[in-house]
């Protein structure tokens, strides 16, 4: 009620000062023509001819109204020059942040809510540099002032910061108006009072503090590496710590635009995805789901059948599959690229120089203008009680550990219901395996919506997998036949009574398993390399800005040791960023871009996402409205008996963009491929509704979401007359 009550009086104000022509007071002769009666006013009543143009400065400013450069002459003719600039200093202050705040109060939430997270880049732009950008734009008056004060309301800009910056940026140009007012009779035109000169000497003023920035930030940049010598010449131009999928990329963009690089990996080339991620845990799975499609064939009309297997067999497949991948990592691709790769370990000495223990036991010492750490992270092992005690596997040892056995562990107990847990628990369970799966959380992939957990947890529980959440450890202890696991487990028996949640106390259970797998996150691996002796800060991660440096602007990390992703696509994307701006930082620098990561979990069926869903869109206070179809319409998941799943299709209410979109699917992984171009190319329903897609394909899936956005969207007044035209027609 407020916000409209003001706007009607601001918009009578603004309507009384043009119906009546006020602003012919405000113009070079009407000033001229009453300088003589407004002198002797001021001679009589001086405070109070001081206190109204105050006032009536004030009022100009705030409403946005033409007449500010007249009065600011006028403060000189009848204030003279250091009561004038005090007055209008103050006056023009209060005003441009009245029509600041004007503007905020009745605009910025409709913008905010117009342009949701598009104004993010912007507010975090102004968060950042507002205050110097709104000093530049003060002394060099290229856009008019009470444009300023509007747009700087629609954006993040403290009121105390926007106050003190005007002030302070105006001061200048005040100062040469109010001057000028005291030559009153000398001047011919408003124009002319700020000469060439003057202006580039403003604008000059105004870059000054940009500068001033840059320059303290290329000192600080030096300053980092006050103590090391840096050498006179190179050995490369970058060498790259770490052969994992942000290690390879980076050395494979920095080769191809020519440069001299070195690789170094202590272990196995490909990394975690290849030796003891990605690969052998989908290899493992396609096993896995065979071995269920055949317990359950008799759903494709073939006779129902207990797989067979040799779990060696399965496992020694899993090798062959990495195998078969190698090559496209290994010593022999790179080198041919043209890539020096060493087999050791890297460590750094000083900014530009490594130290490789090379596998033969050799050392050798290298150095580059670029190094870039790509180290990776290794399985999260947090200390739970007893853990010291027991014998336990994580995705790092699991391997080999399963290779070198003759059948899948008869009761695995796994600990963490994340992606990786999930995907695990569901892989030995179709194996044969006892599994039970442990997680702290309330739920299984707590990222994704509750209904997602819910999917998988279901798709677990039919698999065979008990799935306990809410559990915390209390002790690990071994046993004779392997290990006991006691926990807590909270929550789960609240009972709501009078409608409260009520917490009757924990539960005491006791898991007994013969293998123990932790799943419990990945940390970056940041010890052994010289990281803390350089002074490199790490927290969970190594420290980096926007561009991947890290402290020392020369070295960048990209991959799992930087986050804040971890999977191998977004290594591989961040290592672009890492080698561009280690090779040519010195030209143009990019800020690595996370705006749109797709990501999928590979449990059947699979669960697949890019930007927002539900829980995060609620969290960040971001409107929108939920499209879904379920697989259960679509030909071609009938006819494969993969019907189950959905999309979830996020968009602004009304609105045609895409926010986010999730998939519980077969195939979900390569169903979101459609929707994460759409979104990074801008595209939305209509244009996938617009597109064939070939029948009966999964893909097809993707149409009809967009089929039922559009639905809901039908132009039901438009239909209505084509519903009269054709009963027209029809005579
Ligand atoms: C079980 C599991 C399943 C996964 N599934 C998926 C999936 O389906 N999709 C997906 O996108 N991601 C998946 N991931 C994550 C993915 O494996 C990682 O995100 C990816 O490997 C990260 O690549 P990176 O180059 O940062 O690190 P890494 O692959 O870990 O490579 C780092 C390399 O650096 C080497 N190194 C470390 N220190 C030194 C040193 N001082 N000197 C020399 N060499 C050194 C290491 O030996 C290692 O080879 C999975 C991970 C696991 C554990």
């Amino acid at each position: 009620m407020r916000k409209p009550l003001l706007l009607i009086l601001l918009v009578l104000l603004m309507a009384l000062f043009f119906i009546f022509d006020l602003g012919d007071w405000f113009t070079l002769n009407a000033l001229k023509q009453q300088q003589t009666h407004i002198a002797t006013m001021r001679t009589e009543s001086p405070w109070l001819m001081a206190g109204g143009f105050f006032v009536l400065y004030v009022l100009l400013a705030a409403l946005s109204l033409p007449g500010a450069a007249i009065m600011t002459l006028a403060a000189g003719a009848f204030f003279g020059l250091w009561q004038g600039l005090v007055l209008v200093s103050f006056a023009s202050s209060i005003g441009a942040t009245l029509a600041f705040l004007v503007s905020r109060f009745l605009l910025r939430g409709q913008v905010q809510h117009r342009f949701g997270d598009r104004l993010k880049a912007i507010d975090k732009g102004i968060n950042r540099d507002g205050a110097f950008y709104l000093f530049t734009l003060r002394l060099v008056p290229v856009f008019p002032f009470f444009i300023i004060n509007l747009l700087m309301g629609l954006t993040t800009l403290p009121i105390r910061t926007f106050y003190w910056v005007s002030q302070l940026g105006m001061l200048p140009g005040t100062l040469v108006y109010v001057n000028a007012g005291t030559q009153l009779a000398a001047i011919n035109s408003v124009s002319g009072i700020l000469s060439p000169t003057l202006l580039a000497s403003f604008a000059l003023l105004g870059v000054f503090p940009l500068l001033a920035r840059a320059v303290l930030r290329l000192v600080q940049r030096r300053k980092v590496y006050r103590g090391f010598n840096k050498p006179a010449h190179f050995d490369c131009n970058l060498i790259v710590i770490g052969a994992g999928a942000a290690g390879l990329v980076s050395a494979y963009i920095a080769v191809a635009v020519k440069a001299k690089v070195t690789l170094i990996e202590s272990g196995n080339m490909g990394g975690d995805c290849l030796n003891t991620g990605c690969v052998p845990s989908k290899a493992l799975l396609r096993s896995a789901k065979l071995a269920h499609q055949m317990r359950h064939a008799a759903h494709y009309g073939l006779t129902s059948t207990t797989p067979e297997f040799s779990f060696k067999y399965v496992m020694q497949r899993v090798q062959q599959v990495i195998n078969k991948i190698a090559p496209h990592d290994s010593v022999e691709r790179y080198t041919k690229l043209g890539v020096n790769v060493l087999q050791g370990h890297g460590k750094l000495v000083d900014p530009w120089t490594v130290e490789v223990t090379l596998s033969n036991g050799d050392v050798q010492r290298l150095t580059a203008r670029s190094i870039i750490i790509a180290t990776g992270a290794s399985a999260a092992v947090p200390p739970l009680p007893g853990l010291d005690k027991v014998d336990y596997l994580t995705s790092d040892t699991l391997w080999q550990a399963m290779a070198e056995r003759a059948a899948p562990p008869a009761r695995l107990l796994i600990l963490g219901g994340g992606p990786i847990g999930c995907e695990l628990a569901q892989a030995f369970a179709r194996l044969g395996s006892s599994v039970t799966l442990v997680q702290r959380n309330a739920r299984l992939m707590p990222k994704e919506d509750l209904e997602v957990s819910e999917w998988v947890k279901q798709a677990l529980v039919a698999d065979g997998v008990r799935v306990l959440t809410d559990c915390d450890t209390t002790q690990l202890a071994p046993t004779s036949q392997g290990i006991r696991l006691e926990v807590n487990q909270v929550q789960a028996n609240q009972v709501q009574i009078n409608q409260v949640q009520v917490n009757q106390g924990d539960t005491s259970l006791t898991i007994e398993a013969d293998t123990l797998l932790l799943a419990l996150g990945r940390r970056a691996r940041l010890q052994g390399f010289g990281l803390t002796e350089l002074g490199i800060t790490i927290d969970r991660t190594v420290t980096t800005n926007e561009y991947l440096e890290t402290l020392y602007p020369n070295i960048y990390a990209a991959g799992d040791v930087a986050g804040p992703y971890q999977f191998t696509h977004t290594a591989a994307h961040m290592a672009w960023y890492a080698s561009v701006n280690a090779l040519f930082g010195q030209f143009k620098r990019f800020k690595v871009d996370y705006s749109i990561v797709p990501w999928c979990t590979f449990v059947d069926p699979e669960v697949a996402r890019v930007g927002l869903n539900e829980q995060e869109a609620a969290a960040q206070h971001i409107d929108y409205e939920v499209t879904r179809f379920n697989l259960s319409e679509l030909d071609r998941a009938i006819t494969d008996g993969s019907d189950q799943g959905f999309i979830k299709v996020l968009t602004p209410p009304g609105k045609d963009r895409i926010l986010g979109v999730t998939i519980v699917g077969e195939h979900a992984g390569d169903l979101l491929a459609e929707y994460v171009l759409a979104i990074k190319h801008g595209l939305g329903l209509n244009k996938i509704l617009g597109t064939m897609h070939v029948y009966p394909t999964l893909a097809e899936a993707n149409k009809y979401a967009a089929g039922e956005w559009k639905r809901a969207h039908a132009p039901l007044r438009t239909l209505a007359w084509l519903s009269r035209y054709h009963r027209w027609r029809r005579g």
